[in-house]
């Protein structure tokens, strides 16, 4: 995160320096004068660093923001809410199939749940495929709407 006080405290002091620079007379120190010159060059580097920083850091949020607004775009337009449960849009725009998972779906995953088999026909659970939440022996599907 860029320390956006400590950057303006590095352009007012450059400016501090330019302007003590500006009303230097003749007979200022030459030593003095570079000694300056160097702190004035310092001050300059120190602010394009956190200027570099920053440009990265809206870098990253811009991609961030994208993201989010493809994922709001998808839930908008790909998602129907039934019942408890979200479900993948048909291209009817009507809920199909089983649910998607509400744990993976915070984290921008749409995944539908499926049906573990492994413990027999007896203890058939629907999980996510991916987070491996047990969403239990029932679980609503949604049938597409008969036209
Ligand atoms: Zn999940």
């Amino acid at each position: 995160m860029v320390d956006w006080v400590a950057a303006l405290s590095g352009v007012s002091t450059a400016l501090t320096i330019a302007k003590d620079l500006r009303a230097l007379d003749k007979s200022f120190d030459e030593a003095a004068l570079k000694a300056q010159v160097v702190a004035l060059m310092e001050q300059l580097t120190d602010v394009r660093i956190q200027i570099i920083d920053a440009r990265e850091e809206a870098s990253i949020r811009d991609q961030e923001i994208t993201q989010l607004k493809a994922d709001l775009t998808f839930r908008q337009t790909k998602l129907v809410d039934r019942g408890a449960y979200r479900y993948l849009a048909n291209p009817d725009g009507n809920a199909e199939g089983y649910p998607i998972c509400p744990q993976c779906e915070r984290k921008g995953l749409f995944l539908q749940l499926v049906q573990d088999r492994s413990k027999g026909a007896g203890g058939v659970v629907y999980v996510c495929p991916a987070c491996k939440s047990n969403y239990g022996q029932r679980l609503p599907y949604a049938k597409p709407l008969e036209a």
